[in-house]
C-alpha cells in the first residue's frame, strides 16, 4: 500500500467526532486511515481551534461531511506516504508538515486554471468536507500539505505553530489582497503605513507582529470597554487600540476585518482614507447594514477573502522563516474539544485555542 518507509502506526486512533449541529463532539475510537495513492498519513502533534470550526459546529456553514472530524490548523509528522500519483513531493518520514484549510482542488476548472484555486468550485476543505485534525492521525493529499521548517518563525513547539496554519495564513492572504505585501506590488504598497485590524483575536495577534516587522503602524479595534484586548494589542506592538466605532487618530490606508460582525464594515470604510481598502477576512459574517454611498466614494475598495491558495501557504511559510512571531495559545487535551469551542465562543482567552492529542 505504501511505497516509502513506513513508521509504526497503530490500528486505531481517538478522534472527537461531529455528528451534526446542536450535538457535542463525541470521543470515538476509529481505524487509522491508510494512505491511498497521492496521500500521506500525518501523526498529529497539535491542532488549532478556529472560529470556522465554530461556524461548522453551529450549522452556519452548509453541507459539512457527516460524520466529520473538525480542525484545519494541523501540525504533525508525516508517518506514511502512499504511492506517488502526480508531481507531489516525496516527503521523508517523519517530517514536519502543516495541513491547512485547502485540502484538494480539481486543477481543471476556470478558477484553478487562472491561479484562483481558492475559488475552485469542487474544492474540498479540511475539517469541513474532509476529515481534519481533532484526532490523533489525519489523512491529507500530499500536494496540499505545507512542509514546515523547524524552528519556524522562531517557534519550536507544534502547539505554538498551529494557529499560524489558518489564523496566520488567512490573515496573511488578507494582507496580500490589501496590497500590503511589500514584494507583491511595491507601487501599491508605497505609502501604506497605517493598517487597521478589526477584531483582535487569533488572526490579528499574529498579523500585527508581521505588519510591525514590515514597519507598519497597527491600529487595533476591539469591542468597546474591552480593556484587556486593548492592552493585549498594545503589548504586541499596536500604536493605538480603541473601540471599533471610534475613528483612529490617523486615517487608515487599509483595514482588515477579522471579527464576524457585518456592522464593522461601514465603520472600517469610514476609517480608511480616500483610495483605501477594506478587506473582510472571515468565512462567515453577519449582515452588513445599509450605509451612505459617501462611505465608499473616493475610490475606496471593499472586498472579501475566501480560503487560500497553496501559493499563499508557501509564501507565508517562507516569510515567517525570517520573521519571529509569538503566538498566544491556550492548550486543551483532545478530549476537551467541546470546552475549547465553548471558550472560543465566549472569548475566554486572548489568542488561539489549540488541542493536543
Ligand atoms: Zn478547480
Ligand atoms: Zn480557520
Amino acid at each position: 500500500m505504501t511505497d516509502s518507509n513506513t513508521l509504526y502506526i497503530p490500528d486505531t486512533m481517538r478522534a472527537m467526532v461531529f455528528h451534526g449541529p446542536g450535538q457535542p463532539l463525541r470521543m470515538e475510537e476509529l481505524p487509522v486511515p491508510a494512505p491511498q495513492p497521492g496521500q500521506v498519513v500525518v501523526k498529529i502533534l497539535a491542532c488549532g481551534v478556529c472560529r470556522t470550526d465554530l461556524h461548522v459546529f453551529d450549522g452556519e456553514l452548509p453541507h459539512p461531511k457527516l460524520p466529520l472530524i473538525l480542525g484545519h490548523e494541523v501540525v504533525g509528522m508525516v508517518v506514511a506516504q502512499g504511492k506517488r500519483l502526480h508531481d507531489e513531493p516525496i516527503l521523508t518520514t517523519p517530517s514536519l508538515v502543516g495541513i491547512p484549510w485547502l485540502a484538494w482542488t480539481c486543477n481543471t476548472c476556470p478558477a484553478c486554471l487562472c491561479g484562483q484555486e481558492n475559488l475552485c468550485v469542487k474544492a474540498r476543505f479540511t475539517g469541513y468536507t474532509t476529515n481534519g485534525g481533532f484526532a490523533e492521525f489525519a489523512l491529507a493529499d500530499a500536494r496540499y500539505v505545507l512542509p514546515l521548517p523547524q524552528p519556524w518563525a522562531g517557534l519550536t513547539e507544534a502547539a505554538n505553530m498551529a494557529p499560524l496554519l489558518c489564523a496566520g495564513l488567512i490573515g496573511y492572504r488578507s494582507y496580500r489582497l490589501a496590497g500590503l505585501e511589500l514584494t507583491a506590488d511595491p507601487q501599491r504598497s508605497l505609502g501604506a503605513e497605517h493598517l487597521g485590524l478589526y477584531g483582535f483575536g487569533a488572526a490579528a495577534h499574529i498579523l500585527a507582529q508581521l505588519a510591525k516587522s514590515d514597519r507598519r503602524n497597527v491600529y487595533a479595534f476591539v469591542r468597546p470597554r474591552d480593556e484587556s484586548a486593548m492592552a493585549f494589542a498594545r503589548a504586541l506592538g499596536a500604536v493605538w487600540a480603541g473601540p471599533s466605532h471610534q475613528l483612529p487618530p490617523h486615517p487608515l490606508d487599509a483595514a482588515l476585518i477579522f471579527a464576524p460582525s457585518g456592522e464593522l464594515v461601514p465603520m472600517a470604510l469610514a476609517a480608511v482614507r480616500h483610495g483605501g481598502i477594506v478587506v473582510c477576512g472571515g468565512i462567515h459574517m453577519s449582515d452588513i447594514p445599509g450605509f451612505p454611498y459617501e462611505l465608499l466614494w473616493h475610490e475606496k475598495t471593499l472586498r472579501s477573502v475566501a480560503n487560500l491558495t497553496r501559493e499563499d501557504g508557501f509564501l507565508f511559510v517562507k516569510k515567517l522563516q525570517h520573521t519571529p512571531v509569538q503566538t498566544s495559545v491556550r492548550t486543551y487535551p483532545l478530549a476537551q474539544a467541546n470546552q475549547a469551542l465553548d471558550e472560543l465562543r465566549h472569548g475566554a482567552f486572548h489568542g488561539a485555542a489549540v488541542l493536543l492529542p
